[in-house]
Order: C-alpha cells, then sequence, then structure tokens
C-alpha cells in the first residue's frame, strides 16, 4: 500500500526530487514540501529551477551542480549532506536520466549518506505510456550519438534486443535519426512524442519509414521521445507467415542463406536468428 505520509522533519541527506517536464502541475505534494524544507538545492540550471520556486511560491538557496562539476563543489555537496537536507533537481523530469546526478548520488552512498528519491515525471516513462507499443520490456537508449558511423554502432548494439527501444530526440534531427533506426533496426513500428504534458503534446504512430518521411520537410517543433517497438511487432501485422517464406525464397534466390535471412529480418523487423532457422527450413525443403 502506498504510504500517503509526509515527514514533519525529513532526516538530512540527499533528495533525488522529479520535477515537471512541461505542465507545473506535475509537481507533487510530497516534492513541494520537500522543496520547502530544503536547506540548499543542487540544480542543473538555477535559472529554470528558479522558475518553479517562484511557481510554488518558495525561496530556497541553490547551487549549480553538473556532474562535470569539480570534485571540490561534489565533496562539499556530500559533507552538507551529513546534517542537512540537499535536494538534487535537473532543468525538467527525473535527475540522472540523461540528466546530471549520478556521480553525487554514487559519492553520497560512498559516504555512508541517507540517500532517497522523489519519484516523478519522465519523459521516458510518459512516452511509453502514449504509444500503444509494447511495454513489458524495454531499453531506455537516451540520446543517439550525433555522427552517422556512431549512430549506425549503437543502432547494431540495440537491433537484435527483443525489446521496445526509447530515445530522446530533437527536431532538426528528428528524420535522420528515424531514416537511420529503419536502417538499423528494420522498418518498425515507432511512435514519435512530443510535448508531453504541454499545450501541443502529440503521439504520432506509423513505421520507422513512414514517420521518417512525414518528418523529412517538416521537423517538428519542441521535446521529442522516439519510442520503437521490438523485433517482430511489425510482422505480426504487417506479414503473415507466407509472405515471409516468399520473401526469403526470393532473398535466396540472390544470396547464401545467412545474408538472406539476414536483409529478410532486417526488412520485417524480425529476430535475426529465427528469421535463419526459417530460411534453412525452408532450404531444406520445409
Ligand atoms: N531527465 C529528463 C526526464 O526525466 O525525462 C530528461 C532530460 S533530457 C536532457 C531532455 C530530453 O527529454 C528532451 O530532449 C526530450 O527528448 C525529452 N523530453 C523532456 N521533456 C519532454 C516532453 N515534455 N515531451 C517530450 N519529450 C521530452
Amino acid at each position: 500500500m502506498p504510504d500517503s505520509t509526509i515527514s514533519d522533519s525529513p532526516l538530512p541527506g540527499l533528495y533525488i526530487v522529479a520535477t515537471p517536464i512541461g505542465n507545473l502541475g506535475d509537481i507533487s505534494a510530497r516534492a513541494a514540501a520537500t522543496l520547502a524544507a530544503a536547506d540548499v538545492i543542487a540544480a542543473e540550471d538555477t535559472r529554470v529551477t528558479a522558475k518553479l520556486l517562484a511557481h510554488l511560491g518558495l525561496r530556497v538557496p541553490m547551487t549549480p551542480y553538473h556532474d562535470h562539476s569539480d570534485e571540490r563543489t561534489r565533496a562539499a555537496l556530500v559533507a552538507r549532506m551529513a546534517d542537512e537536507i540537499v535536494i538534487l533537481v535537473s532543468d525538467a523530469g527525473t535527475p540522472l536520466i540523461s540528466d546530471p546526478g549520478y556521480k553525487l548520488v554514487r559519492d553520497a552512498r560512498g559516504a555512508g549518506r541517507h540517500v532517497t528519491t522523489l519519484p516523478g515525471p519522465c519523459a521516458a516513462i510518459a512516452a511509453i505510456t502514449l504509444s500503444g507499443l509494447p511495454s513489458d520490456r524495454f531499453l531506455f537508449a537516451g540520446f543517439l550519438p550525433n555522427k552517422a558511423k556512431a549512430r549506425a554502432d549503437t543502432l547494431a548494439e540495440f537491433a537484435g534486443l527483443r525489446a521496445t527501444l526509447v530515445f530522446y530526440e530533437s527536431g532538426p534531427r528528428l528524420s535522420a535519426s528515424l531514416a537511420a533506426m529503419a536502417e538499423g533496426l528494420g522498418d518498425r513500428e515507432a511512435a514519435v512524442a512530443r510535448e508531453i504534458s504541454k499545450l501541443y503534446e502529440q503521439c504520432v504512430t506509423g513505421t520507422l519509414s513512414n514517420l521518417a518521411a512525414r518528418y523529412a520537410d517538416a521537423p517538428p517543433k519542441g521535446e521529442i521521445v522516439v519510442v520503437v517497438g521490438p523485433p517482430g511487432a511489425a510482422i505480426a501485422e504487417a506479414a503473415d507467415d507466407a509472405t515471409l517464406d516468399a520473401a526469403l525464397r526470393e532473398a535466396m534466390a540472390g544470396k547464401p542463406v545467412a545474408q538472406a535471412a539476414k536483409a529478410v529480418a532486417k526488412r520485417f523487423g524480425l529476430d535475426r536468428h529465427e528469421t535463419y532457422a526459417r530460411a534453412l527450413t525452408l532450404k531444406e525443403g520445409g
């Protein structure tokens, strides 16, 4: 059962506090109460957090914090956690998720400080819930690298995973990233979730190639999460066994079995090993 109590006198230590990703109404009552009790807020950008504090009618001392802040800044914060309430926030959403904080949490734990988290908004999780794609197993992939080779290598690492993939993206990169995903992962079902919890929230679904084409000439504005379904999700709806077998036979007419299976798996977004096994069966007359 959820525990609805908010302690009157929170223990000293590190409090990791999630903040809204768009709609300020999404700040939790416990997050607001904990911010009000803070001795210091370690913020990714104090100007951004100042707006949240103003919205809540709070005045709390802040200090800038980044994982590339120097060791002394981090050590000073860890020292303060011994007898003060130190809060970690990022500009929006859950700290540490493509945001600073990991090293501060690591060092706080290393020093034996009390560490606790106040869960709340996270764009990756919100996008999964909007997408209509399988949510039982997912991999959070953060931002893809900018350079084409590094991006293709990263996608190749993910291609065989039987999991929904979640990427953070920006408007100008969106179409190229979707096209690279179609190439590297197969043309899977996907969703582009934009401006979640804001006025123009939108979630557009389709295959990766269709979405890449849709955004090619019209890069969208705002903040974006791309959710990509697991391998095989596309084929279940887009093609039946007969279509798959026909594609395998056609590919095997011009290529060795392994290469044919790889190409067909990629085309339909299927598991490579299973497609290879099916290709072998067909080749042996199955
Ligand atoms: N820590 C944050 C979280 O918990 O979601 C993420 C920080 S990361 C630096 C920022 C990225 O998250 C954006 O570039 C975008 O991909 C995604 N994002 C943040 N807010 C969003 C929103 N309201 N709608 C869609 N995507 C969002």
